[in-house]
């Protein structure tokens, strides 16, 4: 494997004097070799009278029980930027609410509740009522199209929904004879009274808000059955990642040392509920660390952001890569002036964050983003750069404490064994931990599959220095075998997105006689920028210079876009696929507006 990248892009050296307030995890090394997970546990509460461990008792009413009730929990901005303040004592009674009217409806523990809707209060309220009842929750992302619902629905055995009479409309009403087991949709806003004429139709008004405000979490042994979440769906049909309560405990201990959360801050994830890191960062860690988390119901665009960040005074900020390029493309300019002195750590994840990124957080924020590495299957941050450590761009960081990282390569006995470093194989992590998945819905044979002994397999390939630092060389299916080289494909791309003309790049290998495959890459250009012949031999000779002849594509198309999950991941496969004219395979989590 080349070992091309790395090199050239300075280390960023931490100076513990200069930190605006001394991070959570001071001494990383020391904490791997102390830390233990009943150290998280005695951070958390437990259920009163010791009956058990609850997620939404963890991340809300707990607070109630320390004088935390008046912190803001949930501070929601809308689309037309009315604002709203929801405190934890509110949070508290709302979510019991919640509970309770699930319980009138004769649903609780084991019972699918999917949460369909854009980033609205009621969303927060509802997954946390829902959790306090130990109904199994299932987020659905707002701009899916009814068949992703539906299959999703299915799955997952949905048996309550709660979504707007917008999307009701859009997207639901249609599958309601194709899934007889939904008995339940509570529509949040204005809904037409026809709507709530049709058979189990409730008003969240008529059913949530009268219900008392007071709720008893049921017993709740820790490996009850919490979230269902569905991967992003990148290398395929995406999976059902089943998840229990007592994944609150890497929750706990990932809010506060991989995001440093203190209980003062202002913190804003930016990903959408919809998804593992909406979920996990947006909702339960924030709150479990007693933190105020900004809610922005819009979509993305760079002045908003810079609006946000600069009003709100957001202290801790976690976010993608894929919004990290956009903000690139317009350059610092519309930074200019702004005063965002609050900002205290920036962090990224979802794919991987080229160098280039990393240091541009530098130039635009006076900070640079901090990568790390998880997945919807291990349910929290595994790998991470901390606050303390220096960060080495282009690396995922190092595992956190609790966590056990190692490459693995299968041997000759058919089982994997780790590798030295500079070696590339497979990223495994050594099982168990609270936050992992408990399986894949109705795959057994699948998940069965991703482990081998204590080793939990990834199915992504990487490799980790003399340091401890892990890199992420790509996805094993997306790997690309070219004269005897494997190449990742993130290496190609970040040398191209360091030249100036290029916003986004991705890279997949061309079945060829010769050598297996030629690496051929698509380049999306940053605003100015022209598609010419002269440009693609400029890309071609600066990919040369960068990673020599045996790595650089050998070819370049220009794109205006480049296909995308609807989490904002660059979709290799089917970049492939219509490359080969191979079919497409699953689209249901594509970026519709890239649909043909
Ligand atoms: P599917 O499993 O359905 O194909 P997906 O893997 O994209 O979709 P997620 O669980 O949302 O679904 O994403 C996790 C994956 O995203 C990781 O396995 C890895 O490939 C990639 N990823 C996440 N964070 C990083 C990171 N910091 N650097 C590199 N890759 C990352
Ligand atoms: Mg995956």
């Amino acid at each position: 494997m080349s070992t091309a990248a790395p090199a050239r892009w300075p280390r960023i050296v931490k100076d513990p004097t200069a930190f605006k307030r001394p991070p959570n995890l001071a001494d990383p090394q020391a904490a791997r070799e102390r830390f233990r997970w009943s150290d998280a546990r005695s951070w958390l509460d437990g259920l009163p009278g010791g009956a058990g461990l609850n997620i939404a008792h963890e991340a809300v009413d707990r607070h109630l029980q320390h004088g935390r009730g008046a912190r803001i929990a949930l501070r929601w901005i809308g689309k037309t930027g009315e604002r709203r303040d929801l405190g934890y004592a509110e949070l508290a009674a709302a979510s019991s609410r919640f509970a309770n009217a699930l319980a009138s409806l004769g649903l609780g523990a084991g019972d699918g509740v999917f949460v369909l809707m854009g980033r609205l209060p009621e969303l927060y309220v509802a997954m946390l009522g829902a959790l306090k009842a130990r109904a199994v929750v299932t987020p659905l992302f707002s701009a899916f199209g009814p068949e992703p619902i539906a299959t999703r629905c299915e799955m997952g055995d949905a048996r309550l929904i709660v979504t707007t009479p917008e999307l009701y409309q859009r997207k639901l009403r249609a599958l309601r004879e194709r899934l007889p087991r939904l008995a339940h949709v509570v529509l949040v806003g204005d809904a037409p009274p026809a709507l709530l004429a049709e058979p189990g139709v409730h008003a969240w008004a008529a059913l949530v808000d009268a219900q008392p405000d007071t709720w008893t979490i049921p017993a709740t042994p820790p490996e009850s059955p919490s979230l269902l979440h569905f991967t992003s769906g990148t290398t395929g049909r995406p999976k059902g990642a089943q998840h229990v309560h007592e994944a609150v405990l890497a929750h706990a201990m990932t809010g506060r040392y991989a995001l440093d959360l203190h209980d003062d801050d202002i913190y804003w994830c930016t990903a959408d509920p919809g998804w593992v890191t909406g979920t996990s960062y947006g909702i339960i860690a924030p709150l479990v660390c007693g933190v105020t988390s900004v809610v922005v119901e819009a979509e993305f665009d760079a002045a908003t952001w810079y609006d946000v960040l600069e009003r709100e005074r957001v202290s801790v900020w976690y976010t993608a890569p894929t919004a990290i390029r956009m903000m690139m493309r317009l350059g610092t300019e519309p930074l200019a002036g702004r005063d965002l002195s609050a900002l205290r750590f920036m962090a990224s994840v979802g794919e991987p964050l080229n160098p280039e990124a990393v240091v541009w957080g530098r130039e635009a924020f006076g900070l640079p983003f901090h990568d790390n590495w998880w997945q919807t299957e291990t349910g929290g941050i595994m790998i991470a750069n901390v606050p303390a450590l220096d960060i080495l761009p282009g690396s995922m960081g190092q595992p956190l404490p609790g966590i056990t990282a190692a490459i693995v390569q299968r041997g000759t006995d058919g089982h994997v064994h780790p590798v030295g470093p500079g070696i590339d194989g497979e990223l495994a992590l050594k099982t168990p931990w609270p936050s992992m998945m408990r399986g894949y819905l109705n795959e057994q044979a699948r998940y069965a599959k991703c482990f081998d002994g204590e080793w939990y397999l990834t199915g992504d390939l990487a490799r980790v220095d003399d340091e401890g630092y892990y890199w992420f060389v790509g996805r094993a299916d997306d790997v690309i075998k070219s004269a005897g080289h494997l190449i990742g494909p993130f290496e190609v791309e970040s040398a191209l997105i360091e030249h100036p003309a290029v916003a986004e790049a991705g890279v997949i290998g061309i079945p060829d006689e010769t050598v297996g495959e030629v690496v051929k890459a698509f380049v999306a250009l940053k605003p100015g920028f022209e598609a010419s012949e002269a440009l693609n031999r400029e890309l071609l000779g600066h990919a040369r210079k960068r990673l020599g002849a045996a790595v650089a594509p050998k070819s370049i198309e220009f794109r205006t876009n480049l296909p995308k999950t609807r989490s904002g991941k660059i979709m290799r496969r089917l970049l492939k696929a219509r490359e080969l004219g191979l079919p497409e395979g699953d689209l249901s989590t594509l970026e519709s507006d890239e649909k043909k």
